[in-house]
């Protein structure tokens, strides 16, 4: 079961929102910024990441269970796309075991050079909200909070998002091409 916080809840924690691991407390205005200070203390300290928002939910919900409620609109089916399934589970896997560092964006900006060009970059379409928000917000810890250009989307080759991808000291490790088909303009080894 996940958890989420009551929608149109003005109620906040006592001491507003705050969760406290390791001996470090993280706290934010707003619920979504302790998470990304949690997520980002995992990820620099080599600790398993695990599920940093549901994990501030559930001690939440031991002690202040009136702020939260049970999140169905994850448990809905939807109508995914190929592409959109591959991209989900890209993010999924790496966020599973995040790079321990990436390259700079003056390192990245050939490859974006490349990229912006090339006929497997395509857009996904995806929603700010729900679940693709979720993995957008994913995406945008999974690089460190740095900004890339936007006419990079999807590479449909790879199958791997090239805002992140990009950014990766070794993508080939995480492509998922046909076996032994290259792409001669490409620049992922
Ligand atoms: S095939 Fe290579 S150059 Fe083209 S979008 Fe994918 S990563 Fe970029």
């Amino acid at each position: 079961m996940k958890l989420k916080i009551k929608a149109n809840s003005m109620r906040e924690p006592p001491g507003g929102h705050h969760f406290t691991e390791s001996g470090v407390t993280f706290t934010g205005d707003k619920f979504e910024e302790v998470v990304n200070k949690l997520t980002l203390f995992r990820i620099n300290n080599g600790v398993a990441l695990g599920m940093p928002a549901q994990d501030i939910l559930m001690r939440y919900a031991k002690k202040w269970p009136y702020l939260v409620e049970r999140d169905f609109s994850v448990e809905e089916t939807k109508p995914d796309t190929n592409l959109r399934e591959r991209w989900s589970k890209w993010i999924a896997k790496l966020w599973s075991k995040p790079p321990k560092s990436l390259i700079s964006a003056k390192e990245a900006k050939p490859r974006w050079d490349i990229c912006k060009d090339c006929k497997f970059n395509v857009d996904l379409d995806v929603s700010d909200s729900g679940e693709d928000g979720q993995i957008k917000r994913r995406s945008f810890l999974l690089r460190r909070g740095q900004d890339v250009p936007d006419s990079l989307n999807f590479c449909s080759f790879h199958g791997m998002p090239l805002d992140v991808g990009c950014l990766l000291e070794n993508p080939g490790d995480f492509s998922s091409a046909p076996p032994g088909e290259k792409y001669e303009k490409c620049w992922v080894k």
